[in-house]
């Protein structure tokens, strides 16, 4: 893939990232609209994305971002990243359907390829990564290097997950030499969290189960737990990550209540089971060791079902 030439093909640039956007989401695709505005000024760049959680609001440019889709507008070019499928891209995938020329970044396994152009490499630590691979090393501003070096801590564990390669670590280099302050973006948008945040992480964490001799570690919150710690789904994002370093634990999974008898499912493994062939089979997706999904029915429903999937790997 190659950028000049993709932004070559039309004036009307858009870019959208997946729903409920993560750290690799919001990175990597405000780190392309950064840099896409500043070295091509000409062109009408916007990008489209669900309001971000708070821990990534000091990025540059996160106010220029737009939360509301452009009816019947058609993009010269649009961008889909970190996104294995059209319609992860929630409301705006109606934007990607109608445009000229469509270009998609991405490191999910379940991708597909379904644009026009496609760099997908499921090796990949994060979309960040690949964004940077496709700027001009020179051209990265700060203000660039802070969104895509933010995409790739958050992705990667703070470079810790089995998806780092000695690429990601010379990528996190050029970003550092570029003055960001990386230990800061560490802590403050990775490991900081709110006294309620830290409650309904210390709530779910309490409540987890252990399974299959524990090898698997499995743990809810819902709806009135939410409410009851004042909290929202947008804070309950370090809880999987927790417990999944639990002693002895192949498989974490951390499920929320996201509305009456509708679950999302976020599946963590360590060593040898691939979650995303359980999410895929179920209408989600992701990467062998970090994969997702929204089920409908009740708790235990989804308990029940996603428990059976386990007992084949177990
Ligand atoms: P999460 O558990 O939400 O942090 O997501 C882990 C990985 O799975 C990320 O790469 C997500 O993009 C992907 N993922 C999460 N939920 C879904 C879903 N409903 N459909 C497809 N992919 C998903
Ligand atoms: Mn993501
Ligand atoms: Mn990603």
């Amino acid at each position: 893939m190659n950028l000049s030439e993709i932004l070559a093909k039309g004036h009307t640039i858009g870019i959208s990232g997946h729903t409920k956007p993560d750290g690799d989401c919001i990175g990597s695709t405000l780190g392309l609209y950064n840099y896409i505005k500043l070295y091509y000024p000409e062109k009408e760049v916007s990008l489209y994305l669900e309001e971000p959680p708070s821990e990534f609001l000091f990025l540059h440019g996160v106010d220029e971002i737009k939360h509301e889709k452009e009816e019947n507008k058609v993009f010269d070019v649009y961008f889909a990243l970190d996104c294995g499928d059209s319609k992860r891209l929630g409301e705006f995938g109606e934007h990607f359907e109608n445009a000229h020329f469509t270009a998609c970044v991405d490191h999910h396994k379940s991708n597909l390829s379904f644009a026009d152009d496609n760099y997908i490499v499921p090796e990949a630590s994060s979309t960040s990564e690949l964004i940077f691979n496709l700027m001009e090393q020179e051209k990265i501003t700060k203000e660039i290097a802070e969104c895509l070096y933010l995409g790739m801590v958050h992705d990667t564990g703070v470079f810790q997950y089995s998806c780092t390669h000695a690429s990601t670590m010379n990528a996190a280099g050029v970003l550092m030499d570029k003055g960001i302050d990386y230990s800061r973006i560490v802590d403050e948008s990775y490991y900081e969290k709110t006294l309620a945040q830290n409650k309904i992480l210390a709530k779910a964490v309490l409540d987890a189960e252990c399974y299959f001799d524990g090898q698997v570690i499995y743990t809810v919150v819902t709806q009135k737990e939410m409410e009851e710690f004042g909290v929202t789904t947008k804070d309950l994002s370090g809880i999987v990550n927790q417990i999944r370093i639990t002693k002895g634990v192949e498989v974490a999974v951390f499920v929320y209540e996201n509305k009456e008898q509708d679950y999302k499912v976020s599946m963590r493994s360590k060593r040898f089971v691939d979650v995303s062939e359980i999410a895929v089979r179920h209408g989600g997706g992701g990467h062998a060791r970090a994969a997702g999904v929204n089920i409908s029915g009740s708790e235990k429903e989804v308990k029940d079902l996603i428990l059976k999937e386990l007992s084949k790997y177990f």
